[in-house]
């Protein structure tokens, strides 16, 4: 299978933006962004299209939760499925992530499969 969907993965750590540019390019996906923090999503954001967002929660710059603020108050982002990735397991951070914007979550460390439901699920891949 080969999707032509864009996704950006956000992520200070590049061994976790790794280990999900290559998972999701076993699934499939080639057209895959990166960025550090929420401030470099925002510029790649702003000359590229994306599909969905795969974000980190803890960041320098500018943290997950507040680039999903952010961008839940941009009509041009509002409607981007957002995916949390995030050791940030409580279950009142989980909630503050969803009331915020996010569609749904994944807690590291976490599997292939999981991470493909949750991206195929947001994507409506069936
Ligand atoms: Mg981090």
């Amino acid at each position: 299978m080969s999707y032509s969907y864009s996704i950006i993965t956000v992520d200070d750590s590049s061994t976790m933006r790794r280990i999900i540019k290559n998972t999701l390019q076993k699934l499939g996906f080639s057209n895959i962004l990166e960025a550090e923090h929420g401030v470099e999503a925002l510029e790649v954001l702003s000359k590229n299209e994306v599909d969905i967002i795969i974000t980190d929660w803890n960041m320098p710059e500018m943290d997950g939760l507040t680039f999903v603020k952010t961008l839940r108050l941009d009509p041009k982002y509002v409607d981007i499925p957002i995916l949390m990735v995030t050791t940030e397991a409580a279950k009142e951070d989980i909630l503050t992530a969803l009331k915020n914007g996010v569609n749904n979550y994944v807690v590291k460390p976490f599997t292939p499969e999981i991470l493909q439901e949750k991206v195929f699920k947001l994507l409506d891949i069936s």
